[in-house]
Formats: C-alpha cells, sequence, structure tokens
C-alpha cells in the first residue's frame, strides 16, 4: 500500500544520480522484460512477503542511487537514469519553461535542472537517441508498487514498442 503524502511534504528537490550513466544502462538492460522477469513477476504477485521483500530492496537501492520516490512506473531507463519525480514539479515529459539561463532549476537555483542533468548523462554514455520517449501521465493508483514488478508485467504504461526501444540506444 502506498504512504499517505502529508499535505505539508515538501517539493521534491533535483537529485543528481550517484552511479555512472554506463553503468546505469547495464544494469538496466538486465532488468528488461523477457519470460524469466515476467515469471518472477508473477510469482511475487502470488507471494506477498517475497513482493514486499523485493520492493523494499529496490526501493532503497533507487532511493539511494537516484533519490527514488517510489512512483511504480519507472522512467529511469527513457531519461539518462536521471530520476524525474525529483523535479519540483514531477514533470515527466521534460523540463519546464523556467529553467534558468546557467541551467538552474527554477525552484531550487543552486541545482541544476533534472532533465539536463538526465539528457548530459545519456548523451555522455551515448544514449541520446533513446532519451525521453514520450511517457505517459503517471497512474496514482499504481504509486508505492514496484516499477520493477510492472515493468515485467507491462503495467507501467510503457506502449509495447517503446518498451523494445527503452535501451536502443544504449551503450553496450
Ligand atoms: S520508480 Fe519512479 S520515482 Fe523511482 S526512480 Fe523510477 S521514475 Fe523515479
Amino acid at each position: 500500500m502506498p504512504l499517505p503524502v502529508p499535505a505539508s511534504a515538501p517539493a521534491p528537490r533535483p537529485r543528481r544520480p550517484r552511479l555512472g550513466a554506463r553503468l546505469c544502462y547495464r544494469l538496466g538492460a538486465l532488468l528488461v522484460p523477457n519470460r524469466l522477469w515476467r515469471g518472477v513477476g508473477r510469482s511475487l504477485e502470488r507471494h506477498p512477503s517475497g513482493y514486499r521483500a523485493l520492493h523494499r530492496v529496490e526501493a532503497g537501492v533507487k532511493e539511494a542511487a537516484f533519490g527514488c520516490r517510489d512512483c511504480g512506473q519507472c522512467a529511469l531507463p527513457t531519461t539518462g537514469y536521471a530520476c524525474p519525480m525529483t523535479c519540483p514539479k514531477e514533470l515527466r515529459n521534460g523540463p519546464c519553461g523556467g529553467v534558468r539561463a546557467d541551467g538552474g532549476c527554477e525552484v531550487f537555483p543552486e541545482v541544476r535542472c533534472v532533465w539536463l542533468v538526465g539528457y548530459e548523462r545519456a548523451a555522455a554514455a551515448g544514449a541520446a537517441a533513446g532519451f525521453a520517449p514520450l511517457l505517459g501521465p503517471l497512474d496514482h493508483r499504481r504509486v508505492g508498487e514496484s516499477a520493477w514488478v510492472n515493468y515485467w508485467l507491462e503495467r507501467d504504461g510503457s506502449p509495447a514498442p517503446r518498451r523494445g526501444a527503452l535501451h536502443a540506444g544504449a551503450p553496450r
């Protein structure tokens, strides 16, 4: 069950990933849905304790590495592994019009816009071609679920053709 967000919760703050982009693309490629992962996802759904254990690991690793906010529909493979949910406006399809001339966030000027960080990471890793295909709106019913399981079971709003293209521009 998703945790309730208090009305007074502070705005998210853009977070610079702690893992290099090339490593992220390589690790991400290991999680691309296939028969094995679909089987794991279905099995975990039948075993809530296993599901919760995986979700705890996923959320902990991704929070430490990317500032993950547990949206349940992970966009990282298409955003240079910079989490768009750390944008104060939680924009999932590119930066707002308020990015400062020096690349600073409109809300936190001392921090670089997470979308610029993501593009720079994707370009440096040779993966700019796969950067930020259009993402669907966030399905709030999925917030607080395991994004990995939702990815494997194709419940994260990624249309089938895009799923295969997620890593098309990724370094080998
Ligand atoms: S699951 Fe959502 S909040 Fe977490 S890293 Fe991915 S996009 Fe960001």
